[in-house]
């Protein structure tokens, strides 16, 4: 009994964006709420891997930095007291006799209910895995972006064709000297948008079918040897700074030890967010289900869901904070 007057009525593990916003919407519902983060800092990949880069695709914002987007979302959560337990990792997930015990490295902590928005794990950007551009990193190559500023009157390169790719030239195209995107393939998967504004913009320069083979300089890097896959040529550009954006390596970690069903790297939900172990929901990049789209207005969707979900399975239980 003591467990159970301790207990959370909802563990969100993982305080990205999505759950940031599902306990703001469990707080709405009087709920008792926590979320457990690994890291020492709230806002998942907005916070750690794009602070600085604007976000277009939020309904009802048509720009916002990722770490503003973090501090709106603290703050719609933190309306309601919200419990929080920062630097800890859930380790292990057990079933106790009515509830769920989340095991950190800390402590143990009873839930009636799990809500998982574990992201894509840790924060691994998939490399290029070419010493002669991975040797550079930290003297002019990035595989992440903190600070904009830092790329001011710079001539640079990104590598990379999808929407973090283009978003990350589009931002530049005030900012940098010049900036050219280099893609693999044949054409550019970001946004039709994003494509047409990096084509129009008079310091772009957009070049499909072609990989970067080197970086080349003394201390920095001061120009890249670029292939061109089509015609198999090399040719040398002069850029002072390589983002590399070619994606992240999903690593669930922990949580793929304790008993959920899973796609790869990703828990399957169904359509209430539920996932195979009773009273434990996902939401967020950690979901799987058919036509799944990683984006933070779909997370926001899911924990809507997720939420709700869980509300009924307590309200169930006769557990109300009306
Ligand atoms: C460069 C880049 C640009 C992007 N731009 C956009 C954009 O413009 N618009 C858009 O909609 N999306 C964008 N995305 C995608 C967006 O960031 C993700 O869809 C969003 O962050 C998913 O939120 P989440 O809360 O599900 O996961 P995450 O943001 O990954 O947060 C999950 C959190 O869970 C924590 N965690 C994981 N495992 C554990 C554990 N065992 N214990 C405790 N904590 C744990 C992690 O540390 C993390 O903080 C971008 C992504 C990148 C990389």
């Amino acid at each position: 009994m003591a467990a159970m007057d301790g207990a959370d009525d909802i563990l969100i593990i993982g305080g990205g964006p999505v759950g940031l916003y599902g306990a703001y919407l469990a707080g709405l519902h009087r709920l008792r709420v926590r979320i457990v983060e690994r890291l020492e800092r709230l806002g998942g990949q907005a916070e750690y891997l794009f602070p600085d880069k604007p976000v277009y695709d939020v309904g009802g914002i048509p720009a916002i930095t990722g770490r503003g987007l973090v501090e709106q979302l603290k703050q719609q959560a933190f309306q309601y007291p919200l419990k929080l337990a920062l630097g800890e990792t859930a380790w292990r997930l057990e079933r106790g006799t009515d509830l769920w015990v989340v095991e950190t490295d800390r402590r143990r902590y009873p839930a009636r209910c799990v809500i998982i928005t574990a992201g894509i794990g840790e924060f691994t950007p998939r490399r290029l895995d070419n010493p002669a551009v991975d040797r550079w990193e930290g003297r002019g190559v990035h595989y992440v972006v903190d600070r904009l500023a830092a790329f001011d009157d710079r001539r640079v390169l990104v590598v990379g064709g999808g929407n973090s790719a283009a978003d990350w030239a589009m931002a530049l195209i005030p900012r940098a000297r010049s900036v050219t995107m280099i893609h693999r393939r044949n054409e550019f998967q970001c946004h039709a948008d994003s494509l047409a504004k990096l084509r129009a913009a008079p310091n772009v320069t957009m070049i499909p079918n072609a990989a970067l083979d080197a970086c080349l300089g003394e201390d920095r890097v001061t120009a890249a040897q670029i292939r061109r896959l089509d015609r198999d040529a090399v040719e040398t550009v002069p850029v002072d700074e390589v983002i590399v954006a070619i994606g992240l390596i999903p690593q669930p970690g922990p949580l793929a030890e304790w008993g959920l069903v899973m796609v790869g790297a990703e828990i399957q939900v169904d359509a209430r967010m539920a996932t195979n172990l009773p009273m434990v929901y996902a939401a967020g990049d950690i979901v799987h289900y058919p036509g799944k789209v990683k984006l933070i207005a779909t997370g926001f969707g899911e924990v809507a869901t997720a939420v709700e979900s869980a509300r009924q399975a307590l309200k169930a239980m006769g557990i109300t904070r009306e």
